[in-house]
């Protein structure tokens, strides 16, 4: 059987989502810059878009830009935060564990005159106020902390960041790409000023995504053209990618109590049994404060890698660590920056819960397991 527990690096689109976007590539053509009636239609489901994004994280309607996934977002929200704002200061705040793409965001500001302080995180992959708070310089115009790590995780203290950055008057940015749809966001509760969100992480289609921009924020666009989105994204509203968001926003907002429910049970079936039947598996990210649907272990003595092929000839799929990057042979920043040391990062294996999982996916790894272990183990020269 096939078993596909890979929700982090992508995840299966709704087929309700499906149903609700096929009109908008044909039967519904409007561009809502179109003065016609036809037109006119795709500015009302626009605009309602932009309410129903805004009401699942407590914003206003004007408050979301639709862009084209979160990377986007990410480079709109920081880099265009940046150079609206470069004439206040030019340090920002990241952590040691951002997705990639923060990362590489960072690396393009500090090749235009920015500086870029990468606070670290605990064992478990926690950020620690106090450390981010010792990073400010009364340079410090925008702090960029993950709301949960799309590796191993871990669940940031959002709102005492969020508290920190008011009281200081500096901008708060958190990309909620792998918390939404697990976690009730919030942004007027965590005092977010601006949030990145995707919509495949919620079962909609890829290539759309929002940029939450608190009212009275000022970023300059990174897309230049016709004008959309307020004038800071523009280019042809992408009409059947944001029906789809939209229409996975309110399956969510229907049900995700009861989705978190089961991911739970499953989780902690999965981490007991791993527990129980694999000596020498550590869990890693915080033991409390982590994603209902992540489990993230590393198995002492084991390549990641020969583990994820294993279970592949068994029908598994898994991840090693962020697909965005697993195609390179370095270990996982994220891993890495929690002190593992490179062989233990690269023993490593993230499973995530979704949707669609059932009992049967569960039980197939929870079988596979302990025997492709056990066999790699015997080969390994690390393993004693
Ligand atoms: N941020 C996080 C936390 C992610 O996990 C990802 C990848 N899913 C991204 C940003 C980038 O998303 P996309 O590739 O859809 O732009």
């Amino acid at each position: 059987m096939n078993a596909y527990l890979d929700y982090q690096s992508s995840k299966p689109v709704d087929p309700r989502v499906i149903e609700a976007m096929l009109p908008y590539f044909h039967d519904k053509p409007g561009n809502p810059s179109s003065l016609h009636a036809v037109g006119d239609d795709a500015t009302a489901v626009l605009e309602e878009a932009h309410e129903t994004i805004a009401g699942f994280i407590n914003a206003e309607k004007d408050e979301i830009i639709f862009t084209s996934g979160a990377t986007e977002s990410n480079n709109l929200g920081i880099i265009g935060f940046a150079m609206r704002n470069r004439n206040k200061g030019n340090h920002i705040i990241i952590s040691e564990i951002e997705h990639i793409s923060i990362h590489n965001i960072a690396k393009h500001l500090e090749k235009n005159g920015f500086f870029v302080s990468k606070v670290p995180v605990d064992q478990y992959g926690r950020v620690n106020i106090k450390k981010i708070a010792g990073r400010i310089t009364e340079k410090t115009i925008l702090i960029s902390i993950g709301y949960a790590n799309n590796e191993i995780g871990t669940i940031q203290p959002v709102a005492e960041i969020g508290k920190l950055c008011r009281e200081k008057g500096i901008a708060f940015h958190t990309d909620a790409v792998a918390a939404e749809g697990l976690i009730p966001l919030d942004v007027k509760r965590d005092n977010i000023d601006l949030m990145t969100l995707s919509s495949n992480d919620i079962y909609g289609p890829k290539g759309v995504g929002v940029l939450y921009l608190r009212k009275g924020i000022r970023i300059s666009p990174v897309i230049i053209g016709g004008g959309q989105e307020k004038g800071l994204r523009s280019g042809s509203e992408n009409m059947p990618g944001i029906v789809g968001m939209k229409k996975a926003v309110e399956i969510m907002q229907g049900g995700m109590e009861e989705e978190v429910k089961r991911f739970k049970e499953f989780r902690d079936i999965l981490t007991g049994n791993i527990s129980k039947d694999i000596p020498k598996a550590y869990l890693n990210g915080h033991p409390k404060e982590r994603l209902p649907n992540n489990v993230h272990f590393r198995f002492e003595g084991i390549e990641g890698e020969s583990l994820l092929l294993s279970l592949k000839d068994k029908g598994v799929s898994i991840s090693t660590g962020s697909a965005c990057s697993s195609k390179t042979l370095e270990p996982s920043h994220t891993l890495i920056a929690l002190g593992l040391l490179h062989e233990e990062a690269h023993g490593s294996l993230e499973v995530t819960i979704g949707r669609f999982t059932d009992e049967e996916e569960i039980h197939s790894i929870i079988n596979a397991l302990p025997e492709v272990v056990g066999r790699l183990r015997n080969l390994s020269p690390l393993y004693e």
